[in-house]
C-alpha cells in the first residue's frame, strides 16, 4: 500500500502598513496614515509567526512568511533588516522555507535585491498596476512602465519568484490597454499575478473626479468580463492568479469607505463563472431541448455551475435537463458532455 502525501503551502501574513507614503495614487487613501496605524515591532512579528506555527503542520509542508500591505523595500534599510532578521531562526531550522514581500517597482535596486536574497526572500510582488504610461500618469502612480520592466528583469535575473499585480478600470484605461498590460506581464515572465479592479474610495483624488463626473468606474459586469478575458490570457501562459478583486473590508459593505466601483465580496467567483459561461455557451444551441450531463474536474465544479448556479440556470433555459458532475479524470479546464 502506498501513502500519498500532498505538500501544502501556508503563508504566515504579517501586515506592514504604508506609513507616510510620498506618492499620491489617485485611488488610494492609505498614503498618509501615520498616527492612526503603526508598523508592528519585532516582538509583534515574532508573536504572529509563533501563533500561526502553532496551528500549522510545518513538517513536509511549505511555510513562508509574507510581509504584505505596504512597500517593504520602501522601508528604511534598518527596518527591512529587523523584520527579515526575526524570521531567520525559523529559516535556519528549516521550519520556514522563505519570505515573500510586496513593493513598488521603483523601490528595487541591485543592493536591495542582494540583501533580500541573502535574508531568505524567495518571492517579490510588484504593484505594476498598468504598463501603459498614460494610465500610470493619470493614476498618479509616480513611476513609468520602464520602472516595472527594469525591476522585473532584475528580480528574475536574481532567481526570485516574480509577481506582477495589475489593476483594471484606471483613469485613461481601456480593455485593450489592460489586455496589453497582461501580455507585457507575461513577456516579463511573471510567475504570479493579482488583478484588482479600480474602486472609488472616499477621500481620494479619484472620488473627486468621480463626483465631478470626470471618472466613470467599470460596472461589475464589465470588470468581471474583462477579468475573465485576462484570466484566460494568464492561464494559457501559465501565470498563476493569486487573487482577483480586493479583500472585502467592513467599510466596503456599509458605505463608509466605498463610494462606487465594481466591488463584490466574491469577485473571483464571478470571474470564474464568466470564464465557464464562455466555455459552455455553445451547448445552449447544440443541445437545445436535450437532457445533458456535463462532467468537469471536481475542483472546478462550483465554477462551472457558476455563482448562484448562474451557468446552470442559463443552460436550463434552452435544455430540458442540465446536470453537472465532478469526474477526477477530466483535465482542469476541459469538460465532457453526455446526453440521456
Ligand atoms: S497605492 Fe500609491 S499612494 Fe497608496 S500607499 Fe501605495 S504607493 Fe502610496
Amino acid at each position: 500500500m502506498s501513502n500519498f502525501f500532498v505538500m501544502r503551502h501556508f503563508n504566515i501574513p504579517v501586515f506592514i502598513p504604508e506609513l507616510a507614503c510620498p506618492f499620491r495614487c489617485v485611488y488610494c487613501n492609505q498614503y498618509n496614515i501615520t498616527g492612526s496605524c503603526k508598523a508592528p515591532d519585532v516582538a509583534e512579528v515574532e508573536g504572529v509567526i509563533l501563533k500561526h506555527l502553532s496551528t500549522i503542520d510545518s513538517a513536509g509542508n511549505k511555510v513562508e512568511v509574507a510581509f504584505f500591505g505596504g512597500s517593504f523595500t520602501g522601508l528604511e534599510m534598518f527596518m527591512q533588516q529587523r523584520y527579515l532578521e526575526v524570521v531567520q531562526p525559523w529559516i535556519e531550522k528549516g521550519i520556514i522555507k522563505g519570505i515573500r514581500i510586496s513593493t513598488r517597482p521603483d523601490y528595487i535596486t541591485e543592493e536591495i535585491l542582494a540583501n533580500l536574497h541573502k535574508m531568505g526572500v524567495t518571492a517579490i510582488e510588484l504593484g505594476a498596476q498598468s504598463l501603459d504610461n498614460e494610465v500610470l500618469k493619470l493614476s498618479g502612480r509616480g513611476h513609468t512602465s520602464d520602472h516595472v520592466k527594469i525591476a522585473a528583469r532584475m528580480i528574475k535575473a536574481m532567481g526570485f519568484e516574480l509577481g506582477l499585480q495589475m489593476m483594471t478600470g484606471l483613469p485613461g484605461d481601456s480593455d485593450e490597454k489592460s489586455l496589453q498590460t497582461a501580455r507585457e506581464i507575461i513577456k516579463l515572465q511573471a510567475d504570479t499575478t493579482r488583478i484588482y479592479p479600480t474602486l472609488v474610495i472616499r477621500d481620494t483624488p479619484l472620488a473627486k473626479l468621480f463626483e465631478r463626473g470626470e471618472y466613470k468606474p467599470q460596472s461589475l459586469e464589465e470588470a468581471a468580463g474583462l477579468c475573465a478575458r485576462l484570466w484566460v490570457v494568464f492561464h494559457q501562459a501559465g501565470v498563476k492568479m493569486l487573487r482577483m478583486g480586493l479583500h472585502p473590508s467592513e467599510g466596503f459593505f456599509n458605505g463608509a469607505t466605498l463610494l462606487a466601483g465594481p466591488f463584490h465580496p466574491a469577485f473571483g467567483e464571478l470571474v470564474l463563472t464568466k470564464v465557464w459561461f464562455d466555455r459552455l455557451f455553445p451547448l445552449a444551441q447544440k443541445y437545445q431541448a436535450g437532457k445533458i450531463v456535463i462532467q468537469v474536474n471536481p475542483a472546478e465544479l462550483n465554477a462551472a455551475i457558476g455563482h448562484k448556479a448562474r451557468n446552470r440556470l442559463f443552460l436550463e433555459k434552452f435544455c430540458k435537463r442540465v446536470k453537472f458532475i465532478g469526474t477526477p479524470v477530466i483535465q482542469p479546464g476541459k469538460y465532457y458532455v453526455d446526453t440521456y
